[in-house]
């Protein structure tokens, strides 16, 4: 299925799809990208076990700077990720049929915004939850933390110190709540979007990347799990899989909503949303570690 159809719907509207950032949205890490494609690899993989994640990036900018690396390389850089054109495109289709589209990321807001206007989709957006990032009076990239986590703890342990993407859901629900919006597809592949995929609630769709943290810990503790599951493994199969799901919950919408008023063509597809029949669920511990 291609398209979600033309007009938006008062149904429709109710959707609030949230993507995480890296290797979801983008196939690569935005970090990892950069850190490579500017050559700060080895000083990267030589503090990586000193500073938490979040930290270390911050550190590598210094580094970056140090080198005579400005701000434009940066984002000539980020500008170079791949991002898959079926993907764009289901993007788009969302945000015109009125979904209400999110981000939740440990990336940070130059990198985001830097690789989502490169492609035209950051009007399509109407939330990024990361952290918070600027440029000092050297022209140095500084990056923060969502969370201050010197001064307290979140106290999830799934999660990074400076993010919990949990909390991050649990306090985006309650917001959206009182406009109506109580339909939620969250797309990830990390640990820490296991820590968001457990806020979701029946009717919600997960949707984790095959093979990769989410999926590992959705199949191995899947009584934690109250959403619909619906995986899906590169950007092709996530374009289709991503509107095939908000087709899903249109269709729900649709047989439930008492309201008035044009809805967009829907297609009958009232399957099982869990394509997984045979994975061999075995226990899989939920250990702290990022991505
Ligand atoms: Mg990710
Ligand atoms: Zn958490």
């Amino acid at each position: 299925m291609e398209n979600l159809g033309g007009g938006r719907s008062i149904a429709m509207a109710r959707v609030v799809v949230v993507f995480d950032f890296d290797k979801t949205l983008i196939d690569c890490d935005s970090d990892n990208w950069v850190v490579e494609k500017l050559g700060v690899n080895d000083t990267f993989t030589e503090l990586l076990p000193t500073l938490p994640w979040n930290s270390l990036m911050d550190r590598m900018m210094m580094e970056l700077h140090s080198r005579e690396k400005t701000i434009q390389d940066i984002a000539e850089c980020l500008k170079q990720v791949p991002l898959h054109p079926k993907i764009t495109k289901a993007i788009k289709s969302a945000h015109a049929s009125g979904c209400d589209l999110r981000i939740v990321s440990d990336a940070n807001t130059i990198f985001i915004e830097t690789i989502l206007k490169h492609y035209g989709l950051m009007d399509c957006f109407s939330e990024i939850t990361t952290n918070p990032c600027y440029v000092d009076a050297e022209g140095r990239l500084r990056i923060l933390q969502y969370h201050e986590f010197k001064s307290s703890s979140h106290g999830c342990t799934i999660c990074p110190p400076n993010m919990c993407k949990g909390l991050v859901m649990e306090r985006m629900r309650a917001s959206v709540s009182a406009q109506g919006k109580n339909r939620f597809i969250y797309v990830g592949d990390g640990s820490p979007d296991f820590c968001a995929a457990m806020k979701l609630e029946q009717g919600d769709i997960v949707m984790p990347r095959k093979n990769f943290p989410l999926w590992e810990l959705i199949y191995g503790n899947k009584n934690l799990i109250k959403a619909n599951i619906q995986e899906w493994s590169d950007g092709e199969e996530l374009g289709t899989r991503l509107l095939d799901s908000i087709n899903t919950i249109l269709n729900e919408e649709k047989c439930c909503s008492v309201e008035p008023g044009p809805l967009v063509p829907v297609y009958c597809k009232f399957q099982t949303a869990s394509s997984i029949s045979a994975h061999d669920a075995h226990t899989i511990n939920v250990l702290p570690v990022r991505r």
